[in-house]
């Protein structure tokens, strides 16, 4: 799998803009499917991962929910991913791929996420890819690492990224300060981090990608759950803050699913050193594109 996927800077500038381009028009039989999130599994996977994602699916189907719409999905194989099979389906609200696949060996990239499809009505994905990387899923589980690195997977399967914030013109600052702008991440924001003087809600000034970077400021977040890497000791937190850029991109938000987190930096005393990244795991293989649901009759 390594360097077969592509950065999602490079291919997104393509994506935007691109609204109701590249619709997929067959119909397939009908799936039964009437939840959130459909998870389905491409590869052998391990009873803790497979734990992991059931209560990850479950927790933030229990936070967000919003009917989508069904979906008219054909794809050829390896059309969105490496491994891809051919779909040709109606498909309700999200669909989930997951597999484990040898990425990098032990250590960096832990897992990749990629939104193939996104719904044109709604700029929420349809269609997403995790691969977690078969030589890092018994150390994160023996770490206690391994529900926050689905549920950060999840998240950006379920529409943190750029795709859906950008798009929306929910985002700026640019390279030096790039910030999430939505209102309701935005309000959690000052009633958990009031100390901060910067443009909320910060996102990942690290790495040069500007809002192009599916992260919040580590320095500034401390230890949350969509941060860009996992350490011993770090909980993960899903703060409100995070359930609120889900309000603000599109969802149906029940925020009694948060965990307690206030807005506290790595200071000195309690830094804490990464010991896996998730920091380039939002990439694409190729660029997402948009999907009208189908209408109801
Ligand atoms: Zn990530």
């Amino acid at each position: 799998m390594k360097r077969i996927f592509v950065r999602h800077l490079i291919l997104f500038a393509a994506t935007v803009g691109c609204v109701a381009c590249g619709s997929d028009s067959a119909t397939g039989p009908k799936g039964g499917f009437t939840g959130q999130i459909d998870v389905r599994y491409l590869s052998d996977i391990t009873p803790a991962l497979q734990t992991a994602m059931t209560i990850a699916a479950g927790r933030w189907t229990q936070a967000l929910s919003k009917n989508l719409g069904d979906f008219a999905i054909n794809l050829p194989a390896n059309s969105c991913f490496p491994g891809q099979p051919p779909i040709n389906e109606t498909h309700h609200n999200l669909l989930l791929f997951v597999s484990v696949a040898n990425i990098d060996g032990q250590g960096t990239a832990l897992a990749l996420t990629a939104v193939c499809r996104l719904s044109s009505r709604d700029t929420l994905p349809i269609l997403s890819n995790t691969v977690f990387d078969r030589a890092d899923l018994d150390s994160m589980d023996a770490r206690g690492e391994l529900q926050g690195v689905v549920m950060h997977e999840m998240a950006h399967a379920l529409g943190f990224d750029p795709g859906t914030y950008v798009t929306k013109g929910l985002s700026g600052g640019g390279v030096s300060d790039p910030f999430f702008s939505g209102v309701t991440s935005r309000s959690e924001f000052a009633k958990h981090g009031a100390w901060y003087t910067g443009v909320a809600v910060p996102l990942e000034d690290m790495r040069g990608r500007g809002p192009l970077d599916p992260h919040w400021r580590s320095s500034v977040f401390g230890d949350e759950l969509m941060i860009s890497f996992v350490g011993r000791g770090l909980k993960s937190p899903l703060s409100s803050i995070t359930l609120g850029f889900f309000k603000d991109i599109g969802y149906d938000v029940d925020f009694s699913v948060a965990d307690p987190y206030e807005v506290v930096p790595f200071f000195g005393g309690n830094r804490i050193l990464p010991e896996g990244s998730l920091r380039n795991d939002f990439q694409q293989t190729t660029p997402p594109k948009f999907v009208s649901p189908l209408i109801a009759r």
